[in-house]
């Protein structure tokens, strides 16, 4: 049992447009991680969809999943996806009013004791989820597995489950950077639920989703899973500083010398195999890093203030716990720190 242990688990949580595809993408020129993608949607947009894989072919074609599929099951023919759909279903609960569906079911992903059936669910569907991160350590030889499916869901399964050993990026970005992604509407990489663009979203409502998104990690937290809070904004100011320290908090410790990859500001980035995630995942050749703030001149003032209303403590405790963090030369891990 517990196949995985030598293995650590590194979850990027957090809101949509928060960068995690640009981190895990980094993630991929540090020694020893192997980032997947969004494990999460492997089911439908990989095994059934056959989305491209971050390698640049369609996921059935990618060497690197087929041979994860063989040493994980024997082949991806003999895993019931649709099954694992209805699984991830029922403890994710990504239902029709999802927007809606954490506040609601946060006390069930957080006690899941409190119901039979939905403990059930959830170890069966951990169960799967850990097969795949041990077919690719077998194949990799990972010492630290990037799995960025940033829904709570999918982190207080896999800490309720207990069979590896996870670490959590919790990735924070400012509200109204995520309210302005969320009002532009960008083509989807497929129209595999039937629509060919990313939904829009008012920003009052990307707001409150923001909230509850990031009061679940911080819940995740005070139930005791080590979770360490990454700015997306400290992230693109310095890669190489947030690299080696998220690298640290997964029990890999990189000297960011070595990070070679990283030069003046530009990545020359790694491939990797990544499966679900936005078109960051399939960008290649030298790409500079900066901070995406076209939210500053392009959302409205008006609704600048709406979002910062709403998410004003938050930001101001994601703030400051950076700044501690800098002052005392890293580690803002929660555990320790509060
Ligand atoms: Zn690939």
């Amino acid at each position: 049992m517990r196949e995985t242990s030598e293995t650590t688990i590194l979850l990027i949580g957090g809101t949509g447009q928060n960068g995690a595809t640009l981190l895990s993408r980094l993630l991929a020129g540090v020694p020893g991680f192997v980032p997947i993608g969004e494990l999460g949607f492997l089911w439908d947009r990989a095994i059934q969809g056959n989305l491209p894989c971050g390698c640049g072919v369609p996921f059935h074609e990618c060497p690197f999943w087929g041979a994860v599929g063989q040493a994980a099951f024997g082949g991806w023919e003999k895993v019931d996806a649709a099954e694992a759909v209805r699984l991830r279903g029922r403890v994710l609960s990504r239902r029709r009013h999802r927007h809606m569906s954490l506040p609601l079911t946060l006390p069930l992903m957080a006690w899941p004791a409190l119901s039979g059936p939905y403990r059930e669910s959830l170890m069966r569907y951990a169960e799967l989820v850990r097969r795949v991160y041990e077919g690719v350590r077998a194949v990799s030889g990972a010492r630290v597995i990037v799995d960025s499916t940033k829904v709570p869901g999918h982190g207080f399964t896999l800490w309720n489950a207990g069979e590896v050993d996870l670490r959590v990026t919790h990735l924070v970005r400012d509200s109204r950077g995520v309210a302005f992604s969320n009002l532009r509407s960008v083509p989807r990489q497929s129209t595999i639920d039937g629509r060919a663009y990313r939904g829009r979203h008012a920003p009052a409502r990307t707001a409150a989703r923001w909230i509850w998104i990031n009061l679940a990690y911080e819940l995740l937290a005070a139930l005791g899973a080590p979770v360490e809070t990454v700015r997306y904004e400290d992230l693109v100011r310095d890669p190489r500083g947030e690299l080696a320290r998220i690298a640290a908090f997964a029990g890999a410790p990189t000297d960011p010398s070595t990070l070679q990859f990283l030069r003046d500001g530009e990545v020359e980035f790694p491939v990797a195999h990544l499966v679900a995630g936005n078109r960051v995942r399939l960008v290649s050749g030298r790409t500079r890093i900066r901070a995406d703030e076209e939210w500053r001149v392009s959302l409205p003032p008006r609704q600048q203030r709406v979002v910062l209303a709403m998410t004003w403590p938050l930001t101001l405790r994601y703030r400051r716990r950076a700044a501690r963090g800098r002052a005392s030369g890293g580690g803002t891990h929660r555990a320790a720190a509060s």
